[in-house]
């Protein structure tokens, strides 16, 4: 069983409230192979809600509002999941602060990159979870 982000797959819970289909991605979730899930969601965040992205350890929305503990209690959620299902590769959306792997937002809010990972992904991989991005 593998994980993949909800907005990968036809949920419309990106901060925007639009969905980035990924074919593949959802054909996999249809044969019962994949779960979907959305961290930001789980940690009780709204749709549509404020982008956000990582600063240090923490997570800080556009409008300057804490929302670390939000973001780190959809990691564990998301980790809790993983573990009862076995989970051992998670496919995830790209650059989010939540499910980017390798390349993330840089905090600054001008769709500037950095090298870094979502929190999800950093608990994740923490617990031996094998991490891709959707491309
Ligand atoms: Fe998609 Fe992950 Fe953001 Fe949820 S937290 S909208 S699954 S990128």
């Amino acid at each position: 069983m593998i994980l993949v982000s909800a907005c990968l797959v036809g949920l419309h819970c990106r901060y925007d409230g639009k969905t980035s289909v990924n074919d593949e991605l959802v054909e996999l979730v249809l044969k019962g192979e994949a779960i979907p899930v959305c961290p930001e969601m789980m940690g009780g965040l709204p749709v549509p809600r404020i982008p956000a992205e990582r600063v240090g350890d923490k997570v800080i929305n556009k409008e300057g509002m804490d929302v670390t503990k939000e973001f780190t209690l959809g990691a564990e959620k998301t980790l809790d999941l993983a573990l009862i299902n076995k989970v051992e590769k998670a496919i995830l959306k790209s650059k989010s602060p939540s499910c980017g792997v390798g390349v993330i937002y840089d905090g600054t809010h001008s769709r500037t990159l950095k090298e870094g990972n979502g929190l999800t992904v950093e608990l994740l991989m923490k617990h031996g979870i094998h991490i891709e991005n959707e491309n």
